[in-house]
């Protein structure tokens, strides 16, 4: 069996983490007899500075060509701050990733945050907390306030308002909301609706349209959360989650909250998929300029995206736990990069972690 897969390393730590992904995916076809060809595009700020825009058309055809896509990160300081006021004008290298989750219909990002109990130490959150704690964070990601018409910046009054506009359409919410509740079949059967019910119209049509659709799932469990009141209890009671789901902006924050389960961005993945097979694997971090080229970086979080991969887009479970077992396997022997490094523990450099995960994997 053989699997095409678009790699597209970004910027920053991008290329670093993604190489280590590669070489774990290789190591997993050795095992496995399962052929995993990659082929390389870029985007982001290298792709503004070899095209001038930050989704090339051949990176676009080249994942239309291929069954997945394993996505580094992308910016950095130098494009960052290219000025505009209309998203249309925007080359910036967020606008590139952006423009790849909506094209393909990436509707839902998958983000679980599991906390390792031998990182427990590593948390602000008290071990008692993290004990049992295993949350899926699926966040809307094409639509809400970072897709919302209209939108813009003009000029009224002798100064200049910008504005968004934060809209969910009944079928949006339908499509991930349906997909939390299969999800949740599959786990702990709880899901967990978070949004700003009370103050805001688009969030009364996100629960009653959650609401309609858990009538099909009596066996999962629905609960709503307002947004600041979630953001609080993935801090005081994190056990109490299973699946929770939310829009796109809330989904952005929550679940960069959640990695201080393991206090570091570096260890936590995420897959973004559609309606079929095909997805997006990427970690849920930036692309860490200010450790970028160091050799640093934890390269866990595209390691297990890789691993989320193998699951949604390949329907392969078995060798998706090969990787989740020589992940578990590097960290018990007590091996760190920098980020989740504690005194007692061999502190050791991205491409390292790579080989001692491959390797585990090679003996299992
Ligand atoms: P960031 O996620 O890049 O970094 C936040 C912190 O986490 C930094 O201290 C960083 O060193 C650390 N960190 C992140 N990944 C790590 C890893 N693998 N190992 C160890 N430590 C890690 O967020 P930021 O600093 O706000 O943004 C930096 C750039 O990334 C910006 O250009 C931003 O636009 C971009 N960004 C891109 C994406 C994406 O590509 N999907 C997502 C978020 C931010
Ligand atoms: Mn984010």
């Amino acid at each position: 069996m053989k699997h095409e897969i678009a790699v597209i390393p970004g910027d920053g730590v991008g290329p670093e983490i993604t190489d280590e992904a590669v070489k774990v995916l290789k190591a997993v076809g050795d095992v496995s007899g399962r052929t995993f060809q990659f082929k390389q595009f870029l985007a982001g700020g290298i792709a503004i500075d070899e095209f001038g825009v930050p989704m090339p058309e051949a990176t676009v055809e080249g994942c239309k060509e291929s069954e997945s896509i394993l996505f580094g990160s992308v910016g950095g300081p130098k494009w960052d701050n290219a000025p505009w006021e209309n998203i249309n004008d925007a080359v910036t290298p967020s606008r590139g990733i952006q423009l790849l989750r909506q094209i393909f219909e990436l509707f839902a990002n998958l983000r679980p945050a599991k906390p390792y109990p031998c990182l427990f130490e590593h948390s602000p959150l008290k071990p008692e907390k993290l004990d049992g704690t295993d949350v899926m964070v699926v966040r809307e990601q094409c639509g809400g306030l970072y897709f919302g018409e209209p939108r813009g910046i003009v000029r009224e009054d002798g100064q200049k308002r910008g504005y968004n506009t934060l809209s969910y359409t009944e079928s949006e919410v339908e499509r991930v909301a349906r997909f939390s509740f299969e999800l949740a079949r599959k786990r702990r059967k709880h899901v967990t609706s978070v949004d700003k019910h009370n103050v805001m119209e688009s969030s009364i049509l996100w629960r009653s349209t959650v609401e309609k659709v858990s009538e099909a799932y009596p066996d999962v469990t629905l609960e709503h959360l307002y947004a600041d009141n979630a953001a609080l209890q993935l801090v005081l009671n994190p056990q109490r989650f299973d699946v929770m789901v939310t829009g796109n902006l809330f989904g952005d924050i929550l679940s960069d909250l959640t990695a201080c389960y393991h206090g570091s961005l570096g260890m936590m993945p995420s897959a973004s998929v559609g309606a079929g097979t095909f997805g997006l694997f990427e970690p849920i971090h930036g692309s860490a300029p200010d450790i970028a080229g160091q050799k640093i970086a934890n390269p866990i979080s595209a390691i297990l995206s890789a691993k989320m991969m193998l699951e949604y887009s390949f329907g392969l479970a078995g060798e998706a736990l090969l990787i989740e077992q020589a992940v578990d396997a590097v960290l018990a022997d007590g091996y760190r990069t920098a980020d989740i490094y504690s005194s007692g523990t061999e502190k050791i450099s991205t491409d390292m972690m790579g080989d001692l995960i491959a390797e585990k994997i090679r003996r299992a």
